[in-house]
């Protein structure tokens, strides 16, 4: 007998589906090809528009079954942001293909560079595979991305892999989609990739046998990186380390430190859990973490919290196997200068610094420092303090639809934000944006944003200090431009991340940023929209004897601080200031003259840096205040009783008179300070909070970089039933303020 179920015709169905997100250059085509196969669906692939466009017919089952694959089983550097899809005519196709891109309008995301995977490992140093020590082994889960692409969609055509036409055996990988390399754009082997050489000896064998016994030997070697070069030495060898110190006019500013894996990483220092995973992620950032163990000390002197990093090239793998020795790594330039990124740069300007220097014959198409990241106490995940080497370019959600806007920053730590609907691009860490160098850096990194993510700004906000030459920049370009108060960036900074609406307490403490009345604000009470904020609270006011040369000396700050708490004599005393020096400070209190009154939480750490004897001399900024909370051994709760007061204005004045006069009158000073200090803010911030009827506080500014203030009054706050906001993904200082900017440019504009 025959029945007509037995000869019906299979159940087909089709699909076409689109998936948003970081999913070009990430492996997402050759994953839904393996997907399909395993599935048994036929149809095609292809990234079009920012998106990748998938067809696909089969039973629903397996239909449905796809469908929730792509997102929950998407590759380690994808991040799938949304997956839809409609009906569509089965066209009764025989398998799966995946087709060129198509380029057009639409979400233009890219993923960061990401460090070498465990497969690409594995070959590396396996003798039987044909990449062999190769230095620029990768594939669609690991390698350059962002410092090799000049234009999108990301095709090897337009990146820096141009100049190498794969051989025989790369292009059969690269188009076979079962291979691990397929459609991995920099692919690339021996016989036809890139190939690193000794600037001063090209025809070397095997130059990096060469470099590495000469770091092993005590040398100072430049080492071409993803985004640059490294300055690279024997992190174990004093000598060698004080030399690169002193070639690179870098004095005290601690260096980050590469080993060459996670077992090196414990062997050397003592990472907890949380910055072991935040280490061992295809990021590979530096990660801040504790006791180092016989390192040399003049690689990060009065620091006992190091920046450790794993190789995130093959590169670098080679290398760190090779000296088998933890390695100074730190950007290739001398200070106050632009990364080196091309050979003939290095050899301009690294050669006076380093005895050898590796290059390799590929192009960086981005200059990028190594991102920063620390895990705060009691916290799982990393806040990134750097943002660079992958994770900028990667898109921040906004919860607004921004114009098409640049925010053009601050003066140090540079970056800008450019940003158009939902995202906002917020660029990579340039460095203090004090010379027509770091400019240039800054100009061409713009020029590739724009051109890679088509954004052409219709607004640009800036800070309201008129002299940041990233104020000047804004107003040369054309298009209207919003100021924005500094601290208010801040606030709004955080706000973005994490998309709040609404009125704030936002807490903005800072080194320094121009107020409304043209003091100098640095330690802010602000109730905050995007839109607008109102300051209810300052930090006591105080001279800042001398201007800018105040940030370089604590001293200064000690004294103006010590005179206004009235204990001048004391600090004179405890201070050993020169009769001279005081004389000066004094007169500069009294004239006014180039010493402005500032409000600012940096410059009183300065003050309480010099006072606990940490530091007397500051040779970068921030220094006193990184030193100050290095100098905390046992955290203390026994804080001083906040005194806040209000102004005849109304503004409440959190009073630091009681804090420095316990500075000189009370031993271990930096955890007094730290309790005091934090109990301090957070009285006048709950205090604040009740009076506009908030229960949102949110974080901004430099300050709250230091772990041990921002946890004490991160817990007093929510002891208070605050919720408390600070930014993971943006830097809390100045590197974020660029995404403040362009949230409360959007706001404005609507408002007007
Ligand atoms: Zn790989
Ligand atoms: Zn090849």
């Amino acid at each position: 007998m025959r029945s007509a179920e037995r000869v019906a015709p299979p159940d087909l169905e089709a699909r076409r589906i689109e998936v948003r997100g970081v999913v070009q250059g990430v492996g997402f085509r050759p994953f839904a090809w393996r997907l399909a196969e395993r599935l048994g669906v036929a149809g095609r692939v292809r990234n079009a528009s920012g998106v990748v466009e998938i067809h696909v017919e089969g039973s629903p089952e397996a239909l449905e079954a796809f469908a929730a694959a792509l997102t929950g089983e998407a590759p380690t550097l994808a991040r799938v942001e949304a997956v839809s899809w409609t009906p569509a005519a089965v066209e009764g196709l025989g398998g799966f293909a995946v087709d060129a891109s198509v380029d057009g309008a639409g979400d233009r995301l890219v993923s960061a560079d990401a460090a070498t995977c465990a497969a690409c490992l594995a070959e590396l140093f396996d003798p039987g595979d044909r990449r062999f020590r190769y230095p620029f082994i990768n594939c669609t889960d690991c390698g350059p991305r962002f410092t090799i692409i000049e234009a999108l969609p990301y095709d090897r055509e337009r990146t820096s892999m141009r100049a190498f036409p794969m051989c025989a055996e790369c292009r059969r990988e690269y188009e076979d989609p079962g291979d691990r390399r397929f459609h991995a754009e920099p692919v690339a082997c021996p016989v036809c990739g890139p190939r690193v050489s000794l600037l001063a000896a090209p025809e070397a064998d095997d130059p990096l046998e060469i470099v590495a016994a000469l770091i092993r030997a005590g040398a100072i070697v430049a080492v071409k990186g993803l985004g640059g070069f490294h300055l690279a030495c024997d992190a174990t060898d004093e000598g060698a380390v004080a030399r690169l110190r002193n070639r690179k006019r870098r004095p005290e500013k601690p260096f980050a430190v590469m080993v060459p894996d996670v077992a090196a990483a414990r062997r050397w220092f003592a990472p907890t859990p949380p910055e072991l995973d935040a280490l061992s992620s295809w990021q590979a950032p530096i990660v801040l973490m504790t006791g180092a163990r016989a390192l040399a000390p003049s690689v990060a002197p009065g620091f006992a919290r190091h920046g450790v990093m794993l190789p995130a090239t093959p590169l670098h793998h080679l290398l760190l196997r090779a000296v088998d020795r933890p390695l100074v790594m730190t950007s290739g330039n001398a200070s106050e200068e632009p990364i080196c990124v091309t050979n003939e740069d290095a050899a301009e300007r690294l050669t006076p610094i380093a005895d050898a220097v590796l290059v390799h014959d590929r192009d960086v198409v981005a200059r990028y420092d190594d991102s920063v990241v620390r895990v705060r106490t009691g916290d799982v995940a990393p806040s990134v303090l750097r943002r660079a080497r992958s994770s900028a370019p990667s898109p921040i959600d906004l919860a607004i639809d921004a114009a098409p806007t640049l925010g053009t920053g601050s003066l140090l730590h540079g970056a800008f934000c450019l940003a158009n609907g939902g995202k906002a691009f917020l660029s990579q860490h340039v460095g203090d944006l004090d010379t027509e160098e770091s400019m240039a850096a800054y100009r061409e990194a713009l020029d590739r944003f724009r051109g890679v993510f088509r954004i052409e700004p219709e607004i640009v906000a800036h800070d309201r200090h008129p002299d940041f030459m990233t104020t000047r920049f804004a107003a040369s370009l054309g298009v209207p431009t919003v100021a924005v108060q500094h601290h208010h960036a801040h606030v709004a900074a955080t706000m973005a991340e994490h998309g709040l609406g609404g009125e704030v307490l936002g807490l903005a403490f800072d080194g320094l940023g121009l107020g409304d009345d043209g003091t100098v604000w640095g330690g802010e009470l602000l109730v905050c929209s995007s839109s607008g904020y109102r300051r209810v609270g300052r930090l006591r006011q105080v001279v800042q004897p001398g201007g800018d040369a105040a940030t370089r000396d604590p001293v200064r700050m000690a004294l103006a601080h010590a005179r206004d708490a009235g204990v001048l004599a004391a600090a004179i005393d405890r201070l050993g200031a020169s009769s001279a020096l005081v004389d000066v400070v004094e007169r500069q209190i009294e004239t006014g003259l180039a010493s402005p009154r500032t409000s600012s939480a940096g410059r009183l750490f300065d003050a309480v840096a010099a006072i606990a004897g940490v530091c007397r001399s500051a040779s970068f900024e921030g220094q006193p205040a990184m030193l100050l909370e290095e100098a905390v051994r046992e955290p203390t709760t026994s804080a001083l009783a906040p005194v806040v007061s209000r102004l005849p204005d109304g503004l409440l004045e959190l009073d630091t008179r009681p804090l420095i006069v316990d500075a000189f009158e009370s031993g271990d000073v930096a955890a007094r300070f730290h309790a005091g200090f934090a109990a301090l803010i957070a009285e006048a911030a709950i205090a604040s909070a009740a009076d506009a009827g908030l229960d949102r506080v949110v974080l901004g500014g430099g300050v709250f970089q230091n772990d041990r203030l921002t946890t004490e009054l991160g817990a007093r706050l929510t002891t208070a039933g605050l919720r408390v906001f600070l930014p993971r993904q943006v830097p809390i200082g100045d590197g974020g303020i660029a995404l403040g900017q362009v949230l409360v440019a959007n706001a404005t504009k609507e408002r007007s």
